[in-house]
């Protein structure tokens, strides 16, 4: 049975290789997700089918209830709130870690590593980081949680001496760690827990709203180690492998959004950095007016011109208006437009957050273009049609060395010969900072929810 177990845990991890493979790219996703579905299937087929199972009438009781709120869950979450509901699972895969922990330590000979007090120094040694790092996964997750949902404030709470603290904690838990190894007592466990959970707390607390989706992406990290701990302490393979395939692909995914809004990985992870210079901006009143109009004059504009790119952003994730947008494209394709979309790597809110949108709208792929693709492309563009997006085309971020997005790489969609920007006011976008382009000659403002100017703009294209 157990070489058979290792062949069903081969497929799986290959499986889920593969999945990773296939969430690459907005084309192979939908397999990639099936992948991922197949190699959970035959992992949990698997370990339920395997001798160490006392009882199933647990099991089956918790498979229901867990699959009931993941199936409600999944059916009823906005794709706005994705980001959010993703720091909760995280904060669950942290606490589970502890948990399974604190099992193995209190029951060890259920677990095949000894028995109470006389637990091998490699088992207590995977057992105390697997703790630790869930232990910081859960609090930092709850953190991003509330700071995502709205529930804490988005600003960074930053204090005198706060990377200090945290430094001094690190090292007290690492003595713990040290401690725990060899006296093996109750006390430093539940020490290691404590530390751990104000460590998490106190990491994530100082990051800026701007920054959350980094940490987001790095707390998964987190949960991918912290699986990975517990795969050591019950001695599944399986679990190491998946813990390490999402541990390092979470990692490099916090270093591409990183590297997309150039900021500095460890200045996002110490706290703070971005935040405060975009609550700062955002304090800047503009009393300019900028030239209004309408989706009238949009249509005409668009159906007479031979290019258009359009660069959905956030706004558009917000307003649901993915679909309006493609009937407007296609409309324009059937009067002999070219139509394309420009994609700035971190628009919206989550990576690939406008890939998705626009592939579940079904606009074909090949008219979607990375920011690298497109970019020189807007000069030679007769109308940038830019709909809720806002940061990703601030030329700020080339100019102002003060601003909080200096240095991220922008759409340059100032280039194209006519802009119009949809959104609902002049609010600035995520990091805070003014758009100097809303006040260009050629710039145009349609006032309005993403969805109601497209479905505006599409009447005007009909008559
Ligand atoms: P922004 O947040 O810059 O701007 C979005 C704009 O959409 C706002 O100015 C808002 O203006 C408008 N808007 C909101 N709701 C609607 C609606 N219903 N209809 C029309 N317009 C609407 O978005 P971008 O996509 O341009 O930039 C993404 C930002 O998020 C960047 O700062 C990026 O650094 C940050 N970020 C993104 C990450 C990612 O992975 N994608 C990761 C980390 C950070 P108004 O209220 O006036 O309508």
């Amino acid at each position: 049975m157990s070489n058979l177990s290792s062949v069903f845990y081969l497929v799986s991890a290959v499986l889920f290789i593969l999945s990773l493979r296939g969430l690459s790219h907005p084309t192979t996703a939908r397999k990639g997700n099936f992948y991922g579905m197949l190699g959970m299937a035959i992992a949990i087929g698997t370990t339920v089918a395997s001798p160490g199972v006392l009882s199933y009438k647990e099991i089956a009781i918790a498979f229901i209830i867990g699959g009931l709120i993941g199936s409600t869950i999944a059916l009823k979450i906005q794709m706005t709130a994705l980001p959010q509901l993703v720091a909760a699972f995280h904060s669950l895969v942290g606490l589970a870690a502890v948990f399974v922990a604190g099992s193995a330590f209190y029951n060890p000979e259920a677990f095949d590593i000894g028995a109470v007090g006389s637990i091998p120094t490699g088992s207590l040694i995977e057992m105390a980081l697997g703790t630790a790092i869930g232990a910081i996964t859960f609090t930092g997750s709850i953190i991003a949680f509330g700071k995502l949902q709205g529930i804490v404030t988005g600003n960074p709470l930053v204090f005198k001496g706060q990377h200090f603290l945290n430094l001094i904690i690190g090292f007290v838990i690492i003595g713990l760690i040290a401690k725990f190894c060899i006296v093996q007592t109750p006390e430093y466990f539940w020490l290691i827990v404590l530390a751990s959970f104000a460590i998490g707390f106190l990491l994530i607390l100082p990051i800026g709203g701007a920054d959350m989706p980094v940490i987001v992406s790095m707390l998964n990290s987190y949960s991918g180690w912290a699986a990975a701990g517990i795969g050591f302490t019950l001695s599944n393979n399986l679990l190491i492998i998946t813990g390490a395939l999402v541990g390092s692909s979470g990692a490099i995914l916090s270093y591409i959004m990183c590297k997309g809004m150039n900021r500095s990985f460890f200045n996002v992870l110490l706290g703070g950095f971005g935040g405060e210079q975009a609550v700062a901006s955002s304090g800047k009143k503009d009393d300019r007016q900028p030239k209004q109009g309408n989706a009238a004059d949009a249509a005409f504009m668009m159906k007479n011109c031979s290019s258009v790119i359009i660069v959905p952003g956030y706004g558009m994730a917000v307003a649901q208006a993915q679909h309006a947008l493609r009937e407007m494209g296609d409309i324009l394709k059937k009067e002999g437009v070219e139509v394309r979309y420009a994609i700035h790597p971190v628009a919206g809110r989550m990576p690939g957050h406008m890939n998705v949108l626009l592939a579940e709208a079904n606009v074909p792929y090949d008219e979607v273009l990375e920011l690298d693709e497109i970019n020189r492309d807007f000069s030679s563009t007769d109308v940038a049609f830019v709909i809720g997006a806002n940061d990703v085309t601030n030329p700020a971020a080339k100019t102002d060395k003060t601003s909080a997005i200096y240095g991220m790489p922008i759409l340059d969609v100032e280039n194209a010969g006519q802009v119009f920007f949809v959104k609902r006011g002049m609010a600035s976008g995520y990091a805070g900072v003014q758009n100097e382009l809303f006040f260009r000659d050629n710039t145009l403002m349609l006032f309005g929810d993403a969805k109601k100017v497209c479905e505006e703009v599409i009447k005007g294209l009909e008559n």
